[in-house]
């Protein structure tokens, strides 16, 4: 795999289990981690996903995605590029899949090995949260592994959050496993604001989701804030960018209610 050539998330929807990218969140070379070669899998169906509809017929195992992230490592290390982290996304919800547990774990045998300063990052709607192994699996990669969690939260009401994530997990028992973790463990969130058939989100929305970060910083755990404008293509017309400001505003104002030792970003 020519890391050189590959700019965009385009490999995983090729069916890659490891995919080289250079990433805006973060700031280098980020090696993916793809636990659904085959067709995307998702406990959410968020308006501005930018996985295309794909399928093939390779299906994931723990000892090809072993190698190929070895192999993509030797092959930075000769490039002499800095891996900056290995990070579990791809195409759906990593957390549901039957192979997280044990990819994860030998993710974080190969970094520890090959790449000690990288970081070991799980992107993640937080539905996984509602299984009881799946939360004590992250609580314990939390504070034992040193993973960085990034949770996403797009909304902060019931009623965008049926808009902007559009899943059958109910919102209240979501929130309620969030929060869980929270009290417990270290995460970072992940905001998208964007329209929606042309309406960015609503005033009671902004109020709502601010004070849920709030709730969320209480117990000390929270260590960043990310909010994301729709910046890349998606397949869905429903989500559309909203302007750079309304992030930066978002962001002022939560800055003013959260620690200063909490870092709230915005990427446009
Ligand atoms: S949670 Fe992620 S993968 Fe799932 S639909 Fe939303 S953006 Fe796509």
């Amino acid at each position: 795999m020519n890391i050189g050539s590959i700019e965009n998330h385009r490999g995983r929807e090729g069916g890659a289990l490891v995919y080289p990218v250079y990433s805006r969140r973060s700031g280098g070379l980020s090696l993916g981690v793809n636990l659904f070669p085959d067709a995307k899998v998702c406990t959410f169906d968020c308006p501005y996903c930018e996985v295309f509809p794909f399928k093939t017929d390779i299906s994931f195992s723990v000892d090809p995605m072993a190698a190929a992230l070895r192999g993509v490592i030797a092959e930075a290390r000769a490039r002499r590029e800095a891996v900056r982290d290995i990070c579990f996304s791809g195409n759906g919800e990593p957390t549901i899949s039957p192979h997280f547990p044990a990819a994860l774990l030998a993710a974080a045998k190969i970094r520890d090995e090959l790449v000690p300063d990288a970081a070991l990052v799980v992107i993640t709607n937080g539905t996984g949260l509602l299984n009881a192994q799946t939360f004590e699996l992250l609580r314990h990669a939390a504070t034992g592994l040193a993973l960085k969690l990034w949770l996403k939260l797009d909304a902060g009401t019931e009623d965008w959050y049926a808009k902007m994530d559009r899943s059958a997990v109910l919102f209240d028992r979501l929130i309620a496993a969030i929060k869980a973790f929270a009290a417990i463990a270290p995460f970072t969130i992940q905001t998208m604001l964007c329209a929606i058939n042309g309406a960015p989100p609503p005033a009671e929305e902004a109020a709502a989701w601010e004070r849920l970060l709030r709730e969320l910083a209480a117990p000390g755990h929270l260590t960043g804030v990310q909010i994301y404008g729709k910046a890349r293509p998606s397949p869905g017309l429903d989500a559309s960018p909203v302007p750079a400001a309304v992030l930066e505003t978002r962001a002022a104002s939560l800055r003013a209610v959260l620690p200063e030792s909490i870092p709230v970003e915005v990427f446009p």
